[in-house]
């Protein structure tokens, strides 16, 4: 039998990478993915709803031009065509992935692979009644979307999740919304674009409450303004067919129960461990996987990467920690430098308008005791901002370490900055002090000059 360098579980964004950079190298790696390689992101995630989101917007723009000047008339969209144009996105980037692994060193499986043992220094994995071996193992399994032990929500046909939700060929006529996360928020704007009622219940007295509250506070002003009925402090109780019965609060203090068309559940994911049940041993924290600075597990040379790690569930994330994993694993003298930074990790979400963040923000800085200095300037401090967002103000804050002038976070909400807030990242990465974040040139007009504006 052959043994491969490494045999990697999972083909999301960090086995396709790990996968890629293996061979590239020139060492045999084996792929297991039991789907479709791209992982959530590509098929069900990241890729699928911007496209929707995009075809909502344009929408949305062509419905609000008049403010620019613009009247359109009889404007209607087509959920099945928008429908259409996602598959083909997403069928055209996982051809994409599929020819980047096709380099003579990477061997692709289709099917759901599960770990047998450990041999003669191999670890043994068997798929579709085939046993490989690899040197090393990667496990990058990913995540799925967590099911809250709420009476009357499994098998109820008017629950989605978001997977149902890309998946749908017709639009809901009303949604409830359970969680008012990053993939709520995307969701209640994709319905609200495209005018089906929404509401979202939030168990935190906040949407988003992760991110920085004052720029989350922009968004919540806007959307309850443009008529989405957004409940925070507020837990479900029950869901009986389409009626979801919730927890009086003090947002809605009377009625305690609310129906729609549907109800989309989006309060977290999970860990993804089916098929490494043999390895008993393996260092688990709240149901995710333990690893050090290098990706490694407890166990000898195996590695995870991703979702599955429980560390930050983002794609970019899961890709970053599988290029330090594989320098790693070719090359054992990759210095602490190269290790993830996870302080300097940017996020994005695509609401509308989209907020951005990288680092620390206000309140977790004031949490480990930092003393800071904010920066904050209406996003209509930038010229190009006041030509193309009319009727919008937006908000750039930055947290500065006020003992040596160190940019610890930045936090935006404005279109488009999702599309800037990597030079942002840059900054907070490289620990850039306020006077070198100064001499950079930002390119006039744009909206990221505000980052530029800021800081003077
Ligand atoms: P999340 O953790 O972002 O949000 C879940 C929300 O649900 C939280 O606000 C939480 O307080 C709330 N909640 C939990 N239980 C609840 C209950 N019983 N009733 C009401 N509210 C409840 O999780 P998500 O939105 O499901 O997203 C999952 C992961 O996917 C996240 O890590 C997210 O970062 C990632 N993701 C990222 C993007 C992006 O980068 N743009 C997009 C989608 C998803």
């Amino acid at each position: 039998m052959d043994k491969y360098f490494l045999a990697i579980i999972g083909g999301g964004p960090a086995g396709y990478t790990a996968a890629e950079m293996v061979s590239k190298a020139g060492k045999d790696v084996i792929l297991f993915e039991q789907t479709a390689l791209g992982g959530t992101c590509l098929n069900v995630g990241c890729i699928p709803t911007k496209s929707l989101l995009y075809g909502a917007k344009q929408y949305y723009n062509a419905t609000h031009a008049q403010k620019y000047g613009v009247t359109a008339e009889n404007v209607v969209f087509d959920f099945a065509a928008m429908q259409k144009r996602k598959t083909i996105v997403v069928r055209k980037l996982v051809a994409g992935i599929k020819a980047r692994l096709n380099n003579g060193h990477c061997t692709v499986v289709n099917g759901a692979a599960r770990v047998l043992d450990s041999i003669r220094q191999a670890w043994r994995i068997e798929c579709n009644g085939e046993t490989y071996e690899a040197e090393n193992l990667m496990i990058c399994t990913g995540s799925t979307n967590f099911v809250p032990p709420i009476p009357g929500i499994k098998d109820n046909p008017a629950v989605w999740d978001s997977t149902d939700a890309l998946a749908a060929t017709e639009l809901p006529k009303s949604i409830i919304i359970v969680g008012g996360g990053v993939i709520g928020m995307e969701f209640a704007t994709l319905y609200h674009e495209l005018g089906v009622p929404v509401t979202v219940i939030e168990a935190m007295p906040t949407i988003l409450p992760n991110l920085d509250q004052e720029v989350v506070q922009v968004l919540l002003d806007k959307y309850r303004k443009a008529g989405i009925n957004i409940l925070t402090s507020t837990k479900v109780e029950s869901i009986e067919g389409n009626t979801v019965s919730i927890s009086s609060s003090p947002s809605f203090p009377s009625s305690p129960s609310l129906t729609s068309d549907k109800i989309l559940v989006s309060v977290g994911r999970r860990a993804n461990l089916q098929g490494l049940e043999a390895l008993s041993d393996l260092e688990l924290n709240r149901g995710a996987i333990v690893i050090d600075d290098f990706c490694r597990t407890n166990l000898p040379n195996v590695y995870a990467c991703g979702d599955v790690t429980g560390k930050i569930m983002l794609a970019h994330v899961a890709s970053r920690q599988a290029e330090v994993a594989v320098s790693k694993m070719l090359n054992d003298q990759i210095v602490n430098a190269q290790m993830v930074n996870y302080r300097a990790i940017p996020s994005v979400v695509y609401t509308n308008p989209e907020i951005a963040s990288v680092g620390l923000t206000e309140q977790q800085a004031a949490d480990m005791n930092i003393e800071t200095e904010v920066r904050k300037l209406p996003m209509t401090f930038s010229g190009r901002f006041m030509a193309e967002n009319e009727g919008e103000t937006g908000l750039c804050k930055l947290i500065i370490d006020r003992r040596n002038q160190t940019i610890l976070g930045v936090h935006c909400i404005g279109n488009p900055c999702s599309e800037f807030i990597a030079t942002a990242s840059c900054a907070v990465r490289n620990g850039y002090t306020m006077d070198d974040f100064r001499q950079v040139v930002f390119p006039h007009p744009t909206v990221s000059e505000i980052l530029h504006e800021a800081l003077h």
